[in-house]
């Protein structure tokens, strides 16, 4: 195709990875179109019409297409009940709603899967910073890491439950870590253990995770789960927002923290976006198809190059999210000045890294997205640090992603800095 100018070697590798991320396509496709049809069959069972579109403001009593919505996303995770609302900020904003909707003084909060993501920190207060966190208002922390291979030490959780925990909480996305992602099946088996020893509730930070697996979590035990509208649910057409999805005395107490108690659901206006966010459901199962297929492709091409891939290009995937070790700053640097310049947005912008609150290193991101800080739309970070690894998720097209990718390593090459 004549619109970039790539060199043989690049359009050779890229062809050869087409080859090795074949079979990995299809199970990824397939769980696409399973999916799909899922969502599709929620959007008629609930009768969606023209009339859940429209706008309402104030205070929102009776919008039919906000209560729509929760149901919907309750259809398709299998749950009991969801708030839906474009008024969560972000994701850390939805999940803190959920700790704090469910936690009480004296409680405890167990995390099970090594260290939670970063900005979960402050919320908790594990980082010492005591500000408005849980541990502010007196609920406990208590963490069992993972173990040698990344995996959820499966004797220690059950030894750490004897502490009789509020919540157990896990994590499905491997974040920004090099550790595997959990599956829903691996989840299930945690939420059974849990179940079978005490009545801790068990809560799944569901980020990056929706629709890459035919289930989610709230389907194999899991109590709740929450996760980021301007990620992998919101298809990238909702233009903010996040879901709490689970059982519905605890969506209930989640409510009551979202709102006031005894408002809970009822209130809350849509203000017009109730429209992006059906698109966004609509289309997050072919939209998560397309990040995945752009992850298993640059799997594979790096693989190619020599470079180690995190998940590997045929590895099972539970979330959207690809590491690649490139080793050096130097490739860090010119692999995303590559996504950018193959982003729709800002493709004319360098990135150069800075200096990023709370991290100790400097960062290098690519994000060309339509939405700000979408990372369900191709985008790339990397702490100019040890293991010198990428964290690359997103792509709302495969054919655009791939592209970018391509990009990326064609500039790697021009570089020199190929093996
Ligand atoms: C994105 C993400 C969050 C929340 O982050 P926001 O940037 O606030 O949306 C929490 N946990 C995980 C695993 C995530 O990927």
């Amino acid at each position: 195709m004549p619109f970039f100018d790539f060199s043989d070697y690049v359009l050779e590798h890229s062809e050869k990875a087409m080859e090795k991320a074949g079979k990995a396509f299809d199970v990824i496709e397939e769980t696409g179109a399973y999916n799909q049809q899922k969502v599709l069959k929620a959007f008629i069972d609930n009768a969606v019409t023209e009339a859940d579109f429209s706008v309402t403001t104030g205070y929102g009593y009776g919008d039919r297409g906000r209560e729509k919505l929760d149901r919907i996303y309750a259809d398709v995770f299998g749950a009991q009940s969801a708030l839906v609302r474009h008024s969560f900020t972000c994701g850390t904003h939805t999940l803190t709603v959920m700790l704090f909707g469910l936690l009480r003084p004296g409680d405890t909060m167990l995390c099970v899967t090594g260290t939670p993501y970063d900005t979960i920190h402050g919320v908790i207060g594990i980082n010492g910073e005591k500000k408005g966190s849980l541990a502010d208002f007196g609920v406990k922390y208590a963490q069992v890491n993972l173990d040698k291979n990344g995996r959820p030490d499966i004797e220690a959780i059950e030894k750490a439950l004897e502490m009789k925990p509020k919540m157990v909480y896990i994590q499905r996305s491997r974040g920004y870590s090099l550790r595997p992602s959990l599956s829903v099946r691996e989840i299930g088996e945690i939420a059974d253990l849990v179940h079978s020893k005490c009545d801790a509730i068990v809560a799944v930070d569901n980020c990056y995770g929706e629709f890459t697996e035919k289930s989610e979590p709230t389907q194999a035990g899991a109590d709740i789960m929450a996760g980021s509208l301007i990620k992998n649910p919101g298809g990238g057409i909702a233009r903010t927002g996040g879901y709490i999805a689970g059982r519905e005395d605890l969506v209930e107490l989640c409510s009551f923290r979202a709102t006031a108690p005894g408002l809970g659901k009822e209130v809350g206006c849509t203000l017009g976006e109730n429209r992006n966010m059906y698109m966004g459901i609509f289309s997050s199962p072919n939209v998560v198809t397309q990040a995945l297929k752009t992850a298993v492709f640059s799997a594979a091409l790096f693989e190619n190059f020599g470079f180690k891939a995190t998940p590997s290009c045929n590895e099972p995937r539970h979330d959207i999210i690809q590491a690649l070790c490139l080793e050096t700053p130097e490739r860090l640097c010119e692999f995303c000045k590559g996504i950018q310049a193959g982003s729709p947005v800002d493709s004319f912008v360098t990135p150069e890294p800075w200096d990023m609150p709370g991290y100790d290193s400097k960062v290098i991101m690519a994000a060309g997205a339509f939405i700000s800080g979408a990372s369900i739309e191709l985008s790339a970070d990397a702490p100019l640090r040890e293991p010198y690894a990428v964290w690359m998720q997103g792509g709302i097209t495969f054919e655009t992603g791939k592209t970018a990718v391509m990009l990326a390593a064609e500039n790697l090459f021009k570089a020199g800095l190929l093996k």
